[in-house]
């Protein structure tokens, strides 16, 4: 059999293939529709161009161009054609991008026509013979080429283990690692998904979410192709256009800033989501009070999951009410067939609601970070788990808690502190929006407590009386040495809070 995860998309695609598959919604490609014969089509053109540039087996296809049809056609033709996917941030610099295109040789780099000047200069220059352009209004020089091949393709013959694609992490704690992820990671991932959410008949899935991280290429992308299930495509994320195709979606997946942001709009309310099947949030920590107002606004619970570039989805909430309740403020638990485990730093097993390494194995964790051996032996136990670099909980039940990351964790005074804990009582307060708890070097205490809060529009926040309403709540050590309130916190476009800058930027606060 063919483990080639397009053979398993494709399949899935609906008998008839003029229904339609994706309807842009905004951007210059608005209204436009393509069926599913369009994206047979599409990808077999562009798996056929690729094929004819007699690139080396495992050749890496880099791209960083603007979210677009042709785009996601673009990966899914990498995948066709047996090649490996390479996506890049479309924020990413021209050092940035030079970084990646080192490391990662490929053979081919897809850029934004507007950036080809210095984009192909950093590609030659890294010995890539092959530049094309693709820009949002389906222009560029790939499609000018594609429109020459073939519109028959066969897929390519992969094994379960063969790469598909490399996927670099977000970079949150540091510098992004290719995370080498197989055609047997992706599909198990998306099977499991498909029967965990219930992915059903009639599904229509709004997709607003960036195609260059696992979020939106992979969990909504996957999941949609693997239930033959239609997609609303916005190429960016713009809440009331959002909110005006609700009613014709059964399926939304965002960060976290994107449900705040929704709940910004006076639109937002039970008759806009009155088809609404499910909410999932992930990527980042979804706020309590967001899960609760969206409660109490639409009448739906998000279901909040977790995952990441290394692993994809690792636990979830709950769809059924017979598997038990969405609770806010967890990940849920372990999805069917994979292991999550957290153990202490000694690598024995914690007891429920006892802090440790969340660690994972199971058919979704990734082959290793590219051309990084000894990082990816460092990141794996002697039993073969993976370390997540998150820090958390389980508990009794089998929920789990991300507490924070390993790299946040806070030694002040020999203590640990959890920033989640100490970001949840600040959350908690009258007037305050959210906040970022973080370490900074201390003559004293090695490390130091500091929070920085974000006021509510129109609150005002009294420094002081913070500091000693939560002298009166938690221990002394937990208590953060300075507070500071802020405009915003500094975010990537994922929703991710950038705590190294923050901790940079108050260094020498006690130096
Ligand atoms: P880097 O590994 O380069 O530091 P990163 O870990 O942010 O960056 P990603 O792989 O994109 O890169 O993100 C995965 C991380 O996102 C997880 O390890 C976890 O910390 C966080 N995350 C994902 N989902 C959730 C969630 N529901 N709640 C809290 N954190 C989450
Ligand atoms: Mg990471």
């Amino acid at each position: 059999m063919n483990a080639n995860l397009f053979a398993a998309l494709r399949a899935a695609f609906p008998a008839e293939l003029d229904r339609t598959a994706i309807e842009c919604a905004d951007g210059p490609q608005a209204g436009q529709r393509y069926s599913w014969r369009d994206l047979e089509r599409g990808t077999a053109m562009l798996a056929n161009l690729l094929e004819s540039l007699e690139l080396p087996a495992g050749a890496r296809v880099a791209v960083q161009t603007e979210k677009s049809v042709e785009a996601l056609m673009l990966y899914l033709a990498v995948l066709r054609a047996g090649f490996v996917y390479l996506p890049l941030n479309t924020a990413y610099q021209a050092a940035e991008i030079e970084y990646f295109i080192a490391n990662a040789e490929p053979a081919v780099v897809v850029c934004a026509g507007k950036n080809f000047g210095w984009v192909s200069k950093i590609a030659f220059l890294a010995g890539t013979q092959n530049v094309f352009t693709l820009n949002e209004d389906r222009t560029g020089t790939l499609l000018d080429r594609a429109a020459h091949c073939s519109d028959r393709h066969e897929i390519a013959l992969k094994k379960p283990d063969d790469l598909a694609a490399i996927l670099y992490t977000s970079g949150t704690t540091g510098r992004s690692k290719g995370a080498m992820l197989s055609h047997g990671n992706m599909l198990s991932n998306a099977q499991t998904l498909k029967d965990y959410w219930g992915w059903q008949a009639g599904d229509v899935l709004i997709h607003a979410l960036p195609i260059f991280h696992v979020h939106g290429l992979f969990v909504a992308s996957h999941g949609a192709l693997l239930n033959g299930s239609k997609m609303i495509w916005f190429a960016r994320f713009e809440p009331r256009a959002v909110i005006a195709r609700l009613p014709e979606a059964t399926l939304f997946m965002g960060v976290p800033t994107l449900y705040v942001r929704l709940l910004g709009e006076a639109g937002l309310n039970r008759e806009a989501c009155r088809n609404m099947r499910l909410f999932i949030s992930g990527s980042a920590p979804l706020l309590i009070e967001t899960f609760k107002d969206w409660q109490q606004r639409t009448g739906h619970t998000i279901l909040e999951r977790y995952g990441m570039s290394e692993t994809i989805m690792l636990t979830s909430n709950p769809y059924r009410a017979a598997d038990g309740e969405r609770r806010g403020g967890t990940v849920g638990f372990a999805l069917p067939g994979v292991g999550v485990r957290v153990h202490d730093d000694k690598g024995q097993p914690c007891g429920p609601e006892e802090i440790g390494n969340i660690e994972v194995r199971g058919p979704n964790v990734f082959a290793g970070y590219w051309r990084m051996p000894e990082k990816t032996k460092e990141e794996f136990t002697a039993d073969g788990w993976f370390k997540t670099g998150d820090v958390g909980k389980r508990d009794a039940q089998g929920y789990f808690t991300i507490v924070g990351r390993s790299k946040d964790l806070i030694i002040s005074g020999g203590y640990n502190v959890y920033p989640a804990e100490i970001e949840g009582w600040l959350n908690e307060m009258a007037g305050v929006a959210e906040s970022a708890v973080i370490g900074v070097p201390h003559p004293d205490f090695g490390e130091a407590v500091v929070a920085i809060v974000i006021a509510k529009p129109g609150a005002r926040l009294d420094e002081a009386a913070m500091i000693a309403a939560l002298k009166a709540q938690i221990a002394n050590f937990k208590v953060p040495k300075k507070l500071f309130v802020a405009i915003e916190l500094p975010r990537n476009q994922m929703g991710k809070v950038q705590k190294n800058l923050l901790r940079e930027q108050h260094q020498a606060l006690f130096q």
